[in-house]
């Protein structure tokens, strides 16, 4: 795979496809900006070298056409902003105005265009549309992590329009690959890993695959009730997956084989009702009354969960503990992100992955205590699991 490092932008169009795919409210503000600040040393460095850059990016998932609330030019502003300069729109990605606006950029200046996915034909890989984008730029940089699972006509296709010299990775795409790679490659020990979140179906290849690596596989989150039921337990009204009860009981065998300390919360915080203003009590995981539900971790999982996480050397984080978007089913999670940025603090390498995890963390103030956050859910959760991620092989 090719990098930036020995490359010199100097006079060339890089044609950079980012994940810009930043949440907006009604009013077309942007609320989180993680993922344009994460594209940054890139485009500095484009910049820096005297090249530059056209911005390619989906946000959210329109229907196949143009929608204002989709808009990419809600991002101008903030763009301006962030690198110093003046950012100039082309509106639509084919639009004449894109392509004459593409050709005459001079070194340092920046040229963004609007969402990818009005056209239909960029989420279905079309290799047409996806030459017309090659012609924006002369070398192409993907930065795109996010993305980078899906085999879209910007995140994988178009890079075969370009001589493979001309086809590199992003500083961002670098170091999530290199971050992922270094926890799945000779992680120090005890490696635990903490999942979390609602299903187990989602993260089911990751946990087999895990279960070859980890010292300790702590399951929190409503895909615990499952692996509870698995072990005979009765759960209420929580959050359960019937049909993926036989796959708990597999892997608790598997655990067990291969000596993984696989961890399930001692007790939870129960609720009468899916509300932050529920009635709430405690309740052994293994036996939750029948009209109450798990929401959080109760006090002694947290305690547990918290005391092998300050044990452990090399840390993987995925999904949210408990309902953490209701503040008194938050405490699971907040636990859990305090033990993992004071083993940090103690030498730990922590990698932090998915969407719920990274934004707790950040909301929590943890961001500068842990060792990396992961821009990508899916795209992180497949690499994890050892599939090829198409944007990535399209880099040869
Ligand atoms: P995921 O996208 O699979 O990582 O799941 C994240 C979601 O799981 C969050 O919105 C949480 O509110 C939810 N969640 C976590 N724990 C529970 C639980 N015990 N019951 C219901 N939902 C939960």
């Amino acid at each position: 795979m090719n990098t930036l490092a020995n490359y010199s932008f100097a006079g060339r169009r890089a044609v950079v496809r980012v994940d810009f795919n930043v949440p907006l409210d009604a009013d077309l503000r942007i609320t989180d900006d993680t993922r344009i600040r994460a594209a940054t040393p890139t485009i500095q460095k484009i910049l820096g070298d005297g090249g530059s850059v056209v911005l390619l990016s989906h946000l959210g998932r329109p229907k196949g056409g143009y929608e204002k609330k989709f808009t990419l030019q809600a991002l101008v502003l903030r763009l301006q902003q962030e690198y110093g300069r003046e950012v100039l729109w082309g509106g639509d990605v084919l639009s004449d105005e894109a392509t004459r606006l593409s050709q005459a950029l001079q070194p340092g200046q920046v040229l963004l265009l609007d969402n990818l996915r009005f056209h239909k034909e960029e989420e279905a890989g079309d290799e047409a549309f996806a030459k017309q984008l090659a012609r924006l730029g002369d070398v192409y940089v993907n930065d795109a992590f996010g993305a980078a699972h899906r085999r879209h006509a910007s995140t994988a296709v178009m890079a075969h329009d370009f001589a493979p010299q001309d086809r590199l990775a992003g500083l961002l795409m670098q170091a999530e690959l290199d971050n992922a790679q270094k926890v799945l490659d000779n992680p120090q020990r005890p490696f635990t890993a903490i999942m979390g979140g609602a299903k187990i179906s989602d993260k089911i290849l990751l946990i087999e695959r895990l279960l070859d690596k980890v010292d300790n596989l702590l399951i929190g989150g409503g895909m615990a009730y499952t692996f509870a039921v698995a072990e005979d337990g009765s759960v209420g009204k929580s959050l359960l997956e019937a049909d993926r009860v036989e796959l708990a009981k597999q892997l608790i065998k598997k655990a067990k084989e291969k000596g993984v300390n696989l961890v399930l919360p001692a007790d939870s915080l129960t609720a009468d009702r899916f509300a932050n203003d529920a009635d709430v009590d405690v309740a052994s995981n293994m036996n939750i009354p029948a009209d109450r539900m798990g929401l959080d971790l109760g006090p002694a999982a947290r305690e547990q969960f918290a005391a092998l996480i300050r044990t452990s050397k090399t840390i993987l984080w995925n999904g949210p503990m408990g309902v953490f978007e209701m503040s008194n089913f938050s405490l699971g999670t907040e636990y859990v992100a305090r033990a993992i940025a004071e083993a940090t603090a103690a030498g730990a390498y922590s990698l932090i992955g998915g969407g719920d995890s990274a934004a707790a963390v950040q909301q929590l103030g943890y961001a500068d205590r842990v060792s990396y956050i992961s821009t990508g859910g899916g795209a992180l959760l497949e690499f994890m699991e050892g599939k090829e991620l198409p944007g990535v092989a399209a880099l040869g």
